[in-house]
């Protein structure tokens, strides 16, 4: 698998990206005019370490929109049907473009993904699983010598078939994916290609890259229900939160004055 990212580089980023959100920010208090807000920024006049102090607490704050200007493209090659089924669910601020499976003739077989739970499985189990994955490839093959088209033949194809995708996301719409699929509830390959995604972004900036990251992070406890348990460590259950806030409360209550009597 393969995240890279292909727009901005790091000049851009640098010159235009960070001054850009900047401004949005500084738009909403400012009497000044957005484009001689952007002109101050890009020149420097205005410092890129208090034009990221500004950012980093309004992206604290959650005010989105500010965020949305700005757009991040990812060429991703080699992730499984199965990952980009995942991928595609997400719909605001995020572009897609993948690979047709009725335009492209896989004329050598498609390529296919072994898990690692199965490459390291009982040696029957996991030849059963390449014999079938190759035993769907190779009539594939035989559908498509007889005529039949592409767009049919290939609803043989199983899970493990790789493809390739354009991702556009803004940075609030990445940030929001990150926190879902960074997330240790996430499937393994898709909070694989996150860390990749990460990895790209924080290469360009680490300020902006330092965004991205599991959920749980910036809210400070876990909202997950399958980590009731706690097992994920990152942080902690909200349940947890929330006993301990009100045994806390309730320590107050019971320490605080009785009202005075009429
Ligand atoms: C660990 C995990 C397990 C999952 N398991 C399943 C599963 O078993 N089955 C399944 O079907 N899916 C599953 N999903 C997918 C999940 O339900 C979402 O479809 C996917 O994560 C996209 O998230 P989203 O809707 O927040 O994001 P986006 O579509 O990117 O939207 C971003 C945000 O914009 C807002 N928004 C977007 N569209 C609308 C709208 N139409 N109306 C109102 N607000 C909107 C919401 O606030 C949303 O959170 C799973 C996801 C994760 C991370």
């Amino acid at each position: 698998m393969r995240a890279k990212l292909v727009f901005p580089n790091r000049e851009i980023v640098e010159r235009y990206y960070v001054p850009l959100i900047y401004t949005a920010c500084r738009t909403c208090y400012s009497e000044l005019a957005p484009d001689d807000i952007f002109e101050r920024a890009v020149d420097g006049r205005i410092s890129p370490e208090k034009q990221r102090e500004l950012i980093g607490r309004v992206i604290e704050s959650g005010h989105g929109s500010t965020i949305e200007h700005v757009v991040f493209t990812f060429a991703i090659t080699g992730v499984s049907r199965t990952l980009s089924h995942q991928l595609v669910r997400h719909r605001a601020g995020v572009a897609f473009d993948q690979q047709s499976q009725r335009y492209v003739s896989y004329k050598k077989g498609a390529s296919t993904m072994l898990p690692q739970t199965i490459a390291e499985a009982e040696p029957d189990l996991r030849e059963r699983y390449e014999s079938q994955v190759e035993g769907a490839l190779e009539l594939y093959t035989e559908l498509v010598d007889a005529g039949i088209p592409g767009e049919d033949a290939r609803f043989i194809f199983p899970n493990a078939t790789r493809t390739n995708l354009v991702m556009t996301a803004n940075l609030r719409a990445l940030i929001h994916m990150s926190g879902l699929r960074l997330c240790t509830m996430a499937q393994w390959e898709i909070r694989r290609l996150f860390q990749l995604i990460r990895h790209e972004v924080f290469a360009v900036s680490p300020f902006l890259g330092s965004f991205l990251a599991p959920k749980c992070v910036p809210l400070g406890y876990c909202d997950e229900a399958g980590n009731r348990d706690g097992h994920c460590p990152i942080r902690p259950h909200k349940d947890d939160v929330l006993a301990a806030w009100a045994e806390k409360a309730k320590g107050v209550r019971a320490g605080s004055p009785k009202p005075a009597a009429d």
